[in-house]
């Protein structure tokens, strides 16, 4: 039984149902509840590579899913204003991994170059596709695969719909709209029974808590304590607008744009049918009006700002819950816990939820309480990861002019975990092995693009480099550029290719 309809509900009846593809009396009976009353939240435009492998498991065609959510192709973000607030202040967090990653660590080699350019553009070609607006693919290429390693940007308000339908007339999941009022537990504790507005009782194996920052079951239930995070991550507020084109030609960037403003950034997501941008920011440092008159300003300056405009606020409380799964009920989603859209690590911690639920689903109720454990431990760690890793954009910073850059850098809200990493790449620079995880939410590839986009300086002694190493770290950066040259001249637009995905569809296989 998953209870919520919102992008973590729908996402996880799809990654199960498509999972545990029998129903009936042999096989797994998913159920989704959902309340007309309370509609999902509908933000969280901007997605994580992974959601490629997440939507071709549930099954839906790519050619469908960007016609129906207006979705466009994301090939990573855009810092500006993040080093330190001036108007040449620029780096990019692209999704291709930097040339040889996987062989070599190359940074060492980049630092102590005569650096002409910066180190994602040195070490990445996809940095010039992003600067360009160019899409990942081309028509002929086939769906859900791409030149550059990349991830969309969608319509929130409609990617739980296109889910739905596909999971009820595909998948069989069986779906209803009714109001939980209360939550049954039998005497061991376990859930028994949900009862509904409609004076219907359900009862289930499994509940899935999905019902977003109401946390029905795993927060309001079996009151699971909630971590939180304000004293690292600011953040609690946001103003969210929707934004039209000027006109049908205007670019599609292929980059969530995140701008850095007094105390919070911006973000700004291009869709095929309009633009989705919002400020972030803590009330400890700015007021509710300031705050919309600074996302105005933005706006303004982009030529974006017009009087039918209609500004939404939403409150953030960031941090997660101490478990996510207690006895035969597992959280997913805003449920679990949200720290700030930055980098967009909520969706694809919804996606990893999903898959780690069907990887550990007990064949009987006596696995549930192992099953809970190792999920509640893999879970645990990776919100401490997004933490730190959310935590590095903001402590890098050189801004001065305002508090809350300045107070981002106090030593003591900054987590011990991450001030020992930045002790330790001040003298080596990130790799795969100082992360204990296989599955690493960031791997040590984006912490590079962040540190090095930020100006951080690792002094890698010279007794740990090697002439061999420097030598192929000089041909790999021209084997960057030549990639970096030949899909430029290739690559069509963001807007242009999706165009003609909207009149010709992709390539099936
Ligand atoms: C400002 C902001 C920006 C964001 N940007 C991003 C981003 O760019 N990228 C990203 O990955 N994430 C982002 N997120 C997070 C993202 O929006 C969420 O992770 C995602 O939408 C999942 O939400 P959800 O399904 O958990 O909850 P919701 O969408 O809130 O859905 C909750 C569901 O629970 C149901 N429900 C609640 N109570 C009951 C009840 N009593 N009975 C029956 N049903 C009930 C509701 O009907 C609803 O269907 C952002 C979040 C915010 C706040």
């Amino acid at each position: 039984m998953i209870v919520g309809g919102g992008t973590a509900g729908w996402i996880t009846a799809g990654v199960l149902a498509s999972r545990y593809p029998h129903r009936g009396e042999e096989g797994v009976a998913i159920t989704l509840v959902e309340s007309r009353g309370l509609p999902p939240i509908g933000v969280g435009e901007g997605t994580w590579p992974t959601i490629r492998s997440t939507l071709q498991q549930i099954g839906v065609s790519e050619t469908d899913f960007l016609r129906e959510c207006d979705a466009s192709f994301k090939q990573g973000t855009q810092f500006a204003k993040w080093v330190d607030g001036g108007e040449a202040d620029n780096y990019f967090h692209p999704f291709t991994l930097p040339i040889s990653f996987e062989e070599r660590n190359l940074a060492p080699y980049w630092l102590e170059s005569s650096r002409n350019s910066s180190f994602a553009a040195s070490l990445c070609f996809q940095t010039q596709l992003c600067e360009n607006s160019l899409a990942p693919k081309q028509i002929t290429t086939p769906e859900f695969a791409g030149l550059a390693n990349y991830a969309y940007h969608l319509d929130a308000g409609k990617f739980a719909p296109f889910l739905q339908k596909h999971c009820i007339e595909k998948l069989g999941v069986r779906h209803m709209y009714d109001e939980i009022v209360s939550v049954h537990s039998d005497e061991s504790g376990d859930i028994s029974h949900l009862t509904m507005k409609s004076g219907e009782h359900f009862s289930a194996d499994l509940f899935i808590d999905c019902s977003g920052f109401s946390s029905l079951l795993i927060g309001k239930h079996f009151g699971v304590p909630f971590l939180a995070k304000r004293n690292t991550l600011f953040i609690d507020r946001a103003w969210a607008v929707q934004v039209p084109y000027a006109s049908d030609e205007a670019s599609i960037a292929s980059v969530t744009k995140s701008t850095a403003m007094s105390a919070g950034w911006v973000w700004d997501i291009g869709l095929t049918s309009r633009c989705g941008v919002g400020y972030v920011f803590s009330s400890n440092y700015i007021s509710d009006d300031a705050a919309l008159q600074e996302l105005q300003g933005y706006l303004a300056a982009k030529g974006d700002l017009s009087p039918t405009l209609s500004f939404r606020k939403i409150d953030i409380n960031a941090g997660y819950r101490q478990e996510y799964w207690r006895r035969n009920c597992v959280a997913v989603g805003l449920s679990a816990g949200f720290l700030e859209p930055l980098e967009a690590s909520a969706i694809v911690m919804i996606e990893l939820s999903a898959k780690s639920i069907a990887n550990l689903l007990p064949g009987c109720r006596n696995g549930m309480q192992r099953a809970a454990q190792l999920f509640n431990e893999t879970f645990r760690y990776r919100w401490e990861r997004i933490v730190d890793f959310l935590k590095l954009h903001y402590v890098l910073t050189q801004r001065t002019v305002s508090p809350f850059w300045v107070d981002n850098q106090r030593k003591e809200s900054i987590p011990d975990s991450l001030r020992d990493n930045l002790e330790y790449w001040a003298h080596h620079c990130p790799w795969h092995e100082d992360f204990s995880h296989r599955e690493e939410v960031f791997s040590a590839a984006s912490y590079q693009y962040i540190l090095y986009g930020m100006g951080f300086q690792t002094d890698t002694p010279r007794s740990l480099l090697s002439g061999h190493d420097r030598l192929l770290a000089r041909e790999k950066m021209n084997e960057a550029a030549r990639q970096a040259r030949d899909l430029n001249a290739l690559l069509p637009a963001n807007r242009e290719l999706l165009a003609k995905v909207r009149r010709f569809g992709l390539q099936k296989i």
